[in-house]
């Protein structure tokens, strides 16, 4: 290592800025932040930092750099677009043995700014000695999708038991394992979901339970797996997969999505084919109680959003009458996917002002839907389901009033690398489906926004490979 990576309390101490402009404005902010008295010297200040000293938030000495304001500092950023005065700055501070920063000159520095993932109390910092900031902000951001945002939220935990923890296991290595067990399972997802308390809770019945190795009941995350391209998934989506023992997935969930849950976790198959139920709502249901009752950490992994045509809320009913703790994690529904990569805004200010979301199954060849609500102008109609009621679908919308010329989109596997986007319109489309060779899941948009998908159309499944 070329450089002592360290941490400095700069609470109440004087730090100067010499600079400015905008990068000086976020040294400001940023030793604000840690409670720091900023000065900052600069015959002219910018927009930005000319507001903080406005609000009071900081000393400015109205003139260009002298030696003199290296007065009683313990710090010191030069931020100019002057190389003289930052090399003086340099030279001044280093020969008084100042901590000195010139912003984008490491061979001036003494010390580099790190790019940071702040989630206080909790800091990572990220260096490169300052050969490549880019690169410093490019693991940053990778870090940053990693760590919940709430991650600090675990050591104030940390702190509240310390002391009680440390008087249960006398011994350094049960406790240790103790707090592995706690920070990096349901206890700490109920922190990151905001369930403080019920943490608070868990924890102490966890300290007073007699068996220690099995004594938290495992707990039931409902997860949206979105349309289909793994990318749409939540960074708390990924963060609960890999976590998982026991993943429960159906049918829709894409290969790409599976392949991200954690590869040891068990995987359990509760697909339904249409008018073939592999295993009924009932036997989901029990069987996410059971395993969590065995103490696993189960992802009930949905296509979609749990809760939009996914009989999210029956399972999640069940878990919480056998008090069993559950999060539900939203994931981006088929309509919002297949409309976004199929360039069809689903609203728009000429064409549309509402957007109805409806399944449309059928029975016995009828599809029992409020048929005026759906035909009305000025909305955008999406249908969940499947190709073979296209026909009924739009002789039903026919039927009702709605104009045959109104456009209308199939979209089949959308957001997949084998999406393909069928227009027509309501009048035309079932004959344009006739004889073609679709493969499910398909979603049907009806509404004068589907025009926009010549104009608007981007994603190509294949040659996005
Ligand atoms: N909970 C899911 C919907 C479940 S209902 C969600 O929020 O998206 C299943 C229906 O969703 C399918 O019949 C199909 O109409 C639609 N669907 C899901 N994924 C799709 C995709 N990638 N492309 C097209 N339609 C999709």
């Amino acid at each position: 290592m070329d450089a002592f990576p360290i941490f400095l309390n700069v609470k109440d101490c004087f730090c100067l800025i010499v600079g400015g402009g905008s990068v000086a404005a976020r040294k400001a902010d940023l030793l604000l932040e840690c409670g720091a008295n900023v000065r900052v010297v600069a015959p002219q200040l910018g927009h930005e930092i000319h507001t903080l000293w406005q609000l009071g938030k900081l000393t400015w000495n109205n003139h260009s750099f002298t030696v003199d304001d290296l007065a009683g500092v313990v710090l010191v950023i030069a931020a100019t677009d002057n190389p003289d005065v930052n090399r003086d700055v340099s030279f001044l501070a280093r020969q008084r043995n100042l901590p000195v920063n010139v912003v984008d000159n490491p061979a001036l520095c003494t010390f580099t700014v790190p790019s940071i993932i702040d989630r206080s109390p909790l800091v990572v910092a990220v260096s490169t000695g300052g050969v490549s900031p880019v690169l410093a902000r490019l693991l940053r951001a990778r870090l940053e999708t990693l760590i919940p945002a709430t991650y600090g939220n675990l050591s104030v935990l940390a702190a509240r038991f310390r002391a009680q923890v440390k008087l249960h296991f006398s011994h350094p290595p049960d406790r240790r394992k103790f707090w592995e067990k706690v920070l990096s399972g349901p206890i700490a997802e109920m922190i990151f979901s905001g369930r403080e308390e019920a943490a608070y809770h868990a924890l102490e019945q966890e300290l007073v339970s007699t068996d220690r190795t099995n004594s938290i009941t495992g707990e039931v995350y409902l997860v949206g797996g979105g349309p289909g391209d793994p990318d749409l998934l939540t960074f708390r989506a990924l963060r609960l997969m890999q976590q998982a023992d026991v993943v429960v997935h159906d049918r829709l969930i894409s290969e790409g999505v599976l392949n991200l849950v954690r590869r040891d976790a068990e995987r359990i198959y509760v697909g339904k084919e249409r008018d073939n139920h592999a295993v009924p709502q009932e036997g989901i249901n029990s069987l996410l109680v059971r395993l969590a009752k065995a103490g696993k950490r189960v992802v009930r992994l949905k296509g979609g959003d749990p809760f939009i045509f996914g009989r999210g809320g029956e399972e999640i009913e069940t878990l919480a009458r056998e008090g069993i703790p559950f999060q539900v994690v939203p994931g981006i529904t088929a309509a919002s996917g297949c409309a976004a990569y199929a360039g069809i805004p689903l609203t728009h200010r000429d064409y549309s002002q509402a957007c109805i979301f409806v399944t449309g199954h059928t029975k016995d060849g009828r599809m029992n839907l409020n048929w005026s609500a759906l035909v009305l102008p000025q909305q955008t109609v999406v249908f969940y389901m499947g190709l073979t009621a296209l026909p009924i679908l739009c002789a039903g919308l026919i039927a009702n009033g709605l104009d045959p010329l109104t456009p209308a989109a199939l979209v089949e596997q959308g957001t997949t690398v084998n999406q393909r986007v069928h227009i027509g319109t309501v009048g035309t489309l079932p004959e344009l489906m006739e004889g073609k060779s679709v493969r499910p899941p398909t979603l049907v948009i009806v509404g004068h926004v589907v025009k926009l998908h010549e104009q608007l159309s981007w994603f190509d499944g294949r040659s996005q490979l």
